[in-house]
């Protein structure tokens, strides 16, 4: 066994705009549990969010990162023994997501296993080290195939959520779909959505953002100020102008989400898929949603199924990971890529620990 330091780094947030590095004791690891030596973790834009506003459902202080990929640093001592079809040894390259569910309560017997009522996270992957619970190692952790860099392979968990989010819209080949929002969810969004057939509308404030959504097959990308009529401008590009058969809301805006509901023709999918801020509501016009028979869902996260299609796609290169991530940035300056991203710089930066191999 390899030694390990009795101390790491990671970033701790104490609130919006407050997040430090410190040096803190290593994670225990527990006769179940797997720790990684985390040698890349992509930027969110939940971290984003957390950053900025914080986080209903969590009080500070807490970590964050979560996409994150590395080097199996210690295996707990039960964990070949009580997993039959994994097989973990130190040194192995594998990749993770934040979570993973039970199995045993009421929704994940009814397939929701997302909605889990005992859902188990990992702690925070902007450090050194991060910790896999054995809930979470046991579903979601993998093995890193050969041909994929850590990056790459730490894609898998928005790609997983952005599959739940498709599976979800319904799309049939030959629909016109507008995606409002070419962050890196919407933008992956856009790639499944052209897989699906479907002519795809991309909007967002982010020139920059728009020509990656060019890039990942948008059809038409619509570049929003804000003296303009956003639902208008995305109806005059759809046949007869009728609207879009399935439109999607991934900017986690309630103005968004109201003038998403109004882009899609009578008898639409609506997938209201980017988080709001919490407290925040919408208003939707009762006659509208009646008369135009509206289907409106809100969809998020995903289930352990979803994490393996998502491997396989990237593995396969149907999904370009690369083309999401704008640059490494060491962990000591993951409060300034944070701050990129909220000032519309980039899509997701690879945060770099210093232990890691890859260069900054
Ligand atoms: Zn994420
Ligand atoms: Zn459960």
């Amino acid at each position: 066994m390899a030694n390990l330091p009795k101390t790491m780094q990671a970033a701790m947030f104490y609130g919006p705009y407050k997040l430090q590095i410190e040096e803190m004791p290593l994670p225990e690891v527990g006769p179940r549990d797997v720790l990684i030596q985390v040698e890349a973790t992509l930027t969110c834009g939940t971290d984003v969010k957390k950053y900025r506003r914080g986080y209903p459902l969590q009080t500070p202080p807490y970590m964050l990162g979560h996409e994150t990929a590395g080097i199996v640093a210690r295996v707990g001592k039960d964990v070949n023994k009580s997993f039959p079809n994994r097989h973990f040894e130190e040194g192995m390259r594998v990749v993770t997501t934040n979570l993973a569910p039970c199995h045993q309560c009421y929704y994940c017997k009814i397939g929701m296993e997302y909605v889990c009522e005992n859902m188990v996270f990992i702690s925070g992957a902007y450090a050194d080290y991060v910790l896999i619970p054995e809930q979470v190692a046991r579903q979601n952790l993998l093995p890193i195939p050969e041909n994929l860099s850590y990056e790459e392979a730490a894609v898998i968990e928005p790609l997983a959520c952005v599959i739940h989010g498709i599976e979800e819209s319904y799309i049939k080949p030959g629909d016109t779909v507008v995606i409002n929002g070419a962050g890196p969810m919407g933008l992956l969004f856009i790639r499944l959505a052209k897989l699906q057939g479907a002519r795809v509308i991309a909007t967002d404030l982010s020139k920059a953002r728009l020509e990656v959504a060019s890039r990942m097959g948008a059809d038409e990308v619509v570049e929003v100020t804000t003296d303009m009529d956003q639902v208008a401008e995305v109806r005059k590009r759809t046949e007869n102008g009728r609207g879009a058969d399935v439109a999607i809301e991934v900017t986690g805006l309630p103005d968004i989400w109201e003038k998403t509901i109004k882009m899609a023709r009578k008898g639409g999918m609506i997938n209201l898929f980017g988080g709001c801020a919490s407290g925040t509501s919408i208003t939707v016009d009762t006659g509208l949603l009646h008369y135009s028979s509206l289907t409106i869902k809100g969809v998020f996260s995903y289930n352990p199924r979803h994490v393996l299609q998502a491997m396989r796609m990237i593995e396969r290169n149907d999904v370009d990971a690369k083309a999401l991530i704008s640059g490494r940035v060491p962990l000591a300056d993951v409060e300034s890529a944070l701050k990129r991203i909220l000032g519309q710089d980039g899509i997701k930066y690879s945060i770099i620990p210093s232990r890691s191999g890859l260069a900054v």
